[in-house]
């Protein structure tokens, strides 16, 4: 099973050159004079929280660039942000420090600039080798750039690489999920995460939904193409670790483990979260705002809360039932409120969970209603 390991930094880059249209994460449209503005507060905001010592004496076990697209930034700003994380923090042995990037936002030079920075793992969104899915979206890039930009970070020294993608988009078809599948490990990579589509509110894809322009994703369709993935991809020798994520054996994500395991991480840059000893708190959702705060010396925190015991166990167990292997119940403390163990002999009764001494799993079944369980969980607090 997997256990939490050190304490993790998250940062947050929130530009991408254009939105795609299923796309309702916070962020803008990336413009160079907004960039600089951008890396020199969060370079003040790292800088705060290192002198206030928020992260104690141990060092960092994993570092995270996610966004938003981090490459959008040069390599020259990324590696500045690194190196000021390492002065702040410090970064234990075989660390782990993930850029994530879009295929066409690097360069050969730009990618062996990032690995001899010190980025050891890059996380590519190439969501679908198929370039008419990819065009039905909104999504920049072609899989012909996902083929040349894996040789090329190979080249660059990178033996760690994820590659995301996206099952359930329009028009998508069980063949050609597979075909993706297979274009996918014919690349080799370390890591892959599958994704279902989502339509989220106030997005294009929602508003072309609406109009009958697209159709809306089928969830049966995307039930069967989850067992797909599962398929082809254990057989091509990869783990299902997560509901959404498969390794190589040794390449489980340790950012990813972090969240799942109730590990510790601090979030900096707009909209990043942060959990810390039982403290959940989040930056604001805008950036005018954020460099704003900062230039005044104040960090953009614009929410925080408290978990108490109860509630900080019942996300140590939601956030631990993603993992395939499960949780155990007595690392997340659940054991000692009565309304979540009876809760859990609940799903167990109903099929979606199932336990083995001290472990609960989601069943086969549990996982296509993980949003469920989780409700159901954070409910029986309140009842
Ligand atoms: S690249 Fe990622 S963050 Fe940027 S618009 Fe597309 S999905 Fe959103």
């Amino acid at each position: 099973m997997l256990q939490a390991t050190g304490q993790g930094l998250y940062i947050h880059i929130p530009f991408c050159h254009q939105r795609c249209h299923f796309c309702a994460f916070y962020l803008e449209i990336h413009h160079a004079r907004a960039a600089d503005e951008f890396v020199a507060s969060l370079l003040t905001e790292l800088r705060l929280y290192g002198e206030r010592g928020v992260l104690g004496p141990t060092p960092l076990d994993s570092i995270y660039l996610g966004g938003g697209t981090p490459t959008t930034l040069s390599s020259r700003q990324l590696a500045t942000i690194l190196a000021t994380s390492k002065q702040m923090f410090g970064l234990a042995p075989n660390a782990e420090v993930t850029v994530e990037a879009h295929p066409g936002s690097v360069t050969r030079d730009s990618l062996a600039h990032l690995h001899e920075a010190g980025f050891t793992r890059v996380s590519f969104g190439a969501e679908s080798m198929d370039q008419t899915e990819l065009d039905r979206v909104g999504r920049p890039g072609s899989p012909a750039s996902t083929i040349h930009i894996m040789a090329v970070a190979r080249e660059a020294g990178f033996t760690n690489i994820n590659l995301d993608l996206m099952y359930g988009l329009p028009d998508q078809t069980m063949g050609s999920w597979a075909t993706s599948l297979q274009r996918t490990i014919d690349l080799a990579p370390e890591h892959l995460s599958c994704y279902a589509l989502t339509v989220e509110e106030g997005t294009h894809l929602k508003t072309a939904i609406q109009r009958g322009l697209v159709p809306a994703p089928d969830e049966e369709l995307q039930n069967r193409m989850e067992d797909l993935a599962e398929e082809i991809l254990s057989r091509a020798g990869y783990d299902r670790y997560e509901i959404s994520n498969y390794c190589r054996p040794g390449f489980a994500s340790r950012h990813n483990r972090l969240h799942w395991t109730g590990g510790h991480y601090l979030g900096v840059g707009p909209s990043a979260q942060s959990y810390l000893d039982g403290l959940r708190f989040g930056n604001v959702s805008d950036l005018t705002a954020y460099t704003t705060a900062l230039k005044s010396g104040r960090l953009p925190v614009s929410e925080s809360d408290h978990l108490s015991e109860e509630v900080d166990s019942c996300e140590r167990l939601v956030f631990g039932l993603r993992l395939i292997d499960g949780i155990s119940l007595e690392q997340t403390g659940a054991l000692s409120f009565p309304e979540l163990t009876q809760e859990v002999n609940k799903l167990l009764v109903d099929d979606l969970l199932e336990r083995n001494g001290d472990v609960v799993r989601l069943t086969t079944r549990g996982r296509r209603y993980a949003d469920t369980v989780a409700v159901a969980l954070m409910a029986s607090l309140n009842e």
